[in-house]
Parts: structure tokens; C-alpha cells; sequence
């Protein structure tokens, strides 16, 4: 494995053997998490300024949201604050995964933020894959239609609490697959279908220990795909990785977009 914890030269090296494997692969696709946004200002997982530090999961339970979708409301209120209203921009991770996207190198992007930063840096909306929802959406339990969250800030300030849905009055739910809440079937199938089809499979910002979302890299790794991890530390599964890239995803990402010009360009 080529592998990298700081030193300049070994990461140039492994980003070297990354920007080669991703020029060869046929089918390359991306798989991002909360650590590729925290760079936009937005706070990953786990950290001390994490989410759900700050938002234990059991206020953040679809059991919660049933018993009482009013309070519940108010909690997400705080999260929505946290994530989106601050308007976070894309960062240098975004837009070179959104530029290997329009230039063929990557097939799609699968992530599980809920952020929209992949489609706000130019990933058309068909390339990305959201695995655990958006925040940028309400749904609605009862008929499945989907409001801008904005819409529904606006009217939970006004008091509307649970907000209700304008087409058929359900109750309306955020966007984002809630702790106790199942997967989207379609967005995981196709992750899964991308997971088993690629020859390169490249983690940007992900713990990997979010599941079922963390068992798409040895799903595609076990189908003959290499493994390439981004990440500022390391994960359950740089064990079985061929190259693993610990730094922060703007600036390696920023030097594979340079590396991968050099490689491609006729000398
Ligand atoms: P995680 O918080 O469990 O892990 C994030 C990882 O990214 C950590 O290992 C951390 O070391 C790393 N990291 C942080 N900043 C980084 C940077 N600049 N460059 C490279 N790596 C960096 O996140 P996860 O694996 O995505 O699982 C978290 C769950 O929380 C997911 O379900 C996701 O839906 C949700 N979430 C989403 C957002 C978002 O939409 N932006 C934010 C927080 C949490």
C-alpha cells in the first residue's frame, strides 16, 4: 500500500500512484463524507465541535420525530443553523471532484452529506448520490413530497410547528435519513451497483464507521477494485487499502487535480 501520514515526499509519492490509478481506471467513483465539508465550515460527526457531540442521537431518532414532531422540529432548527444557514460555499474538495466528474475521470459521487456542496460546485445533479438524504429538503410522511427547507425555516419561525405539508397536509419531515430511519432503497442500490461496478474507489473525509454507507469500500474492494483513502486520519479500513492519503481533502485533492494534469498532459 502507498500510504502517507505527513512527510512531503511520501505524499507526493501517493498522490503520484493515485493520479495514475485514477488516468488508468475505467470506472472511478468518489465517496465522500462529513470531512470533505468541514473545510466549508461545516462540522463533521464526532469531533468536539461535532453535530452530534452537540446532538446526541437519540434526540435525532425517527422515534423521537413520531412521539413529538413539533419538538423535534425545534431540535433540528439548531442543526439546520449549524449546517445551512450559514450558507457554506464549496470548497477546493467540491470543485475537483466536481471537475473530474465533467471531465469523465469519476462516473458519480457518492455522499453521505446533506449539504448539496457536491451539486453547489458543479457535480451535475444526476452524478451525485445521496445516501443519507438532504438537508436542503422537508418531506412529507404522508404523500412523499418535498418542500425547500428555507420554506419551512420560514414557517417555523412563524410558529408553524410540526410545519405541514402545502400539497396534502401530512406532516412534514426533514430531508436527512434520521438515526432509526432505513436508507433510501434507490440511492443505495446505486451505490452499491457503483460500489461493485468501478475498478477505483476513492473515500474523501469519511470515518467509515457509519453503516451500512461505511461497507460500500470492501463491497467494491472484495469486487476487484482498488481502494484509495483521503482522509486526515485514519480508518477502519486503511488495513486493506492501496492508497491511503492522511491530510486534509482540499489541499491532497487540490494537488491530485495538479498531479493528474501533469500526468495527462503531452510533455
Ligand atoms: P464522520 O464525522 O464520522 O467522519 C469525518 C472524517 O473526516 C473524520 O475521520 C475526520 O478525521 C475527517 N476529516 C475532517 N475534516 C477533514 C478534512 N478537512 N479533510 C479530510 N478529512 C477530514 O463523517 P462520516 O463518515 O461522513 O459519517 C458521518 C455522518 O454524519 C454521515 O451520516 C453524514 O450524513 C452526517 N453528516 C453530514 C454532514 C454534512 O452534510 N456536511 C456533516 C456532519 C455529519
Amino acid at each position: 500500500m502507498a500510504a502517507s501520514k505527513g512527510d512531503d515526499g511520501d505524499r507526493d509519492a501517493a498522490i503520484g500512484q493515485l493520479a495514475d490509478r485514477l488516468l488508468s481506471a475505467d470506472r472511478a467513483v468518489a465517496f465522500t463524507g462529513a470531512g470533505a465539508s468541514t473545510e466549508s465550515g461545516i462540522p463533521d460527526f464526532r469531533g468536539e465541535e461535532g453535530l452530534w457531540t452537540r446532538h446526541p442521537a437519540e434526540d435525532l431518532h425517527i422515534a423521537r420525530f413520531r412521539e413529538d414532531p413539533g419538538a423535534f422540529w425545534g431540535t433540528w432548527l439548531a442543526l439546520h443553523d449549524a449546517v445551512t444557514s450559514r450558507e457554506p460555499e464549496p470548497n477546493a474538495a467540491h470543485r475537483v471532484l466536481a471537475d473530474m466528474v465533467r471531465a469523465g475521470r469519476l462516473d458519480a459521487i457518492v455522499t453521505q452529506n446533506g449539504d448539496g456542496l457536491h451539486q453547489a460546485a458543479g457535480t451535475p445533479d444526476d452524478a451525485v448520490v445521496e445516501l443519507h438524504g438532504t438537508f436542503r429538503r422537508g418531506v412529507c410522511m404522508g404523500c412523499g413530497a418535498t418542500e425547500p427547507m428555507a420554506d419551512i425555516v420560514a414557517r417555523l419561525g412563524d410558529g408553524e410547528a410540526p410545519p405541514a405539508c402545502t400539497a396534502c397536509g401530512g406532516t412534514l419531515k426533514p430531508g436527512a435519513v434520521l438515526f432509526g430511519e432505513a436508507l433510501p432503497v434507490e440511492a443505495l442500490e446505486r451505490a452499491r451497483d457503483l460500489a461493485l461496478a468501478c475498478d477505483l474507489f476513492l473515500v474523501v473525509g469519511s470515518s467509515l464507521v457509519v453503516h451500512p454507507a461505511a461497507g460500500l469500500p470492501r463491497i467494491a474492494k472484495e469486487a476487484g477494485a482498488a481502494l484509495a483513502i483521503v482522509n486526515l486520519e485514519a480508518t477502519p479500513m486503511h488495513g486493506m487499502a492501496d492508497v491511503a492519503i492522511e491530510g486534509k481533502a482540499g489541499a491532497v485533492l487540490s494537488a491530485l487535480a495538479e498531479a493528474v494534469d501533469d500526468a495527462a498532459s503531452p510533455r
